[in-house]
């Protein structure tokens, strides 16, 4: 059963923290204090400093998936490249069965009145499979995302049941934002997540909330301030990174 609707509200916006085309240029300098980062939002993905790890943003609780296979509990004085956030307070909810990854965003895509707003979603469900991946720590000079992610650590759980949360952007954003889906996933215990890449849903609930304002704030790290972006055409790479 859907109820609910998915209607922009005033007041309510899209927080991000940097954007994908400086992460595909190697900027993974942590620029944003966790602590600025968890005070935007309650729901929300990024990466950790370095690229070290997967950030899963619930409920106000900031955790960072290591490729190492520890959940880290983000600190206030962690410093972070990249995160986008939203203070979560979902309009429209509606109950999932039996889907694949592709089928799941063929129905949300249903489900939603545009393709052309921002949609925050948080996924609670019982997952047959749940394949993730970590970015791997990296050191300077940083290369790449095109080739970071090749050192990335890819996982398959089992019957795992836990949280997806994360957004649907419109496609034109992608350079700014991830077009499409960039969803992260933390099992309930706490010990297992990281960067969705596919899905089996058993069964589960899916909660979206609509926003048609979007606030991007700039690093001010020397890194980002002294970079070259002006010759950027990421579409391609950034397809590749996100596993899109
Ligand atoms: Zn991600």
């Amino acid at each position: 059963m859907a109820s609910g609707d998915l209607r922009p509200r005033p007041g309510k916006a899209v927080q991000q923290f940097s954007f994908v085309d400086a992460l595909v240029a190697g900027l993974y300098e942590g620029a944003f204090a966790a602590s600025d980062v968890a005070e935007a939002g309650t729901l929300g993905v990024g990466c950790g400093d370095a690229l070290d790890g997967e950030l899963v943003l619930m409920d106000g609780r900031m955790v960072l998936c290591r490729a190492d296979g520890v959940v880290h509990s983000v600190g206030d004085d962690e410093r972070l490249p990249f995160a986008e956030v939203v203070a979560f307070e979902p309009t429209f909810s509606v109950d999932v069965s039996d889907v694949g990854e592709r089928a799941f965003e063929r129905l949300v895509e249903r489900l939603v009145p545009s393709n052309n707003l921002f949609y925050a979603l948080r996924v609670d469900a019982a997952f047959s499979t749940m394949t993730v991946r970590e970015a791997v720590r990296q050191e300077a000079p940083f290369r790449g995302l095109a080739e970071a992610v090749k050192d990335q650590r890819e996982t398959t759980a089992r019957d795992t049941v836990g949280t997806m949360v994360g957004f649907k952007g419109p496609d034109v954003f992608q350079g700014l934002s991830v077009a499409d889906f960039h969803l992260h996933y933390l099992d309930s215990a706490g010990r297992f997540g990281g960067h969705v890449l596919d899905f089996e849903l058993v069964s589960g609930t899916v909660e979206m909330e609509a926003y048609s304002t979007f606030t991007l704030h700039l690093p001010e790290v020397e890194s980002y301030l002294a970079a070259e972006l002006d010759d950027m055409s990421a579409d391609a790479e950034i397809r590749s990174a996100e596993g899109s």
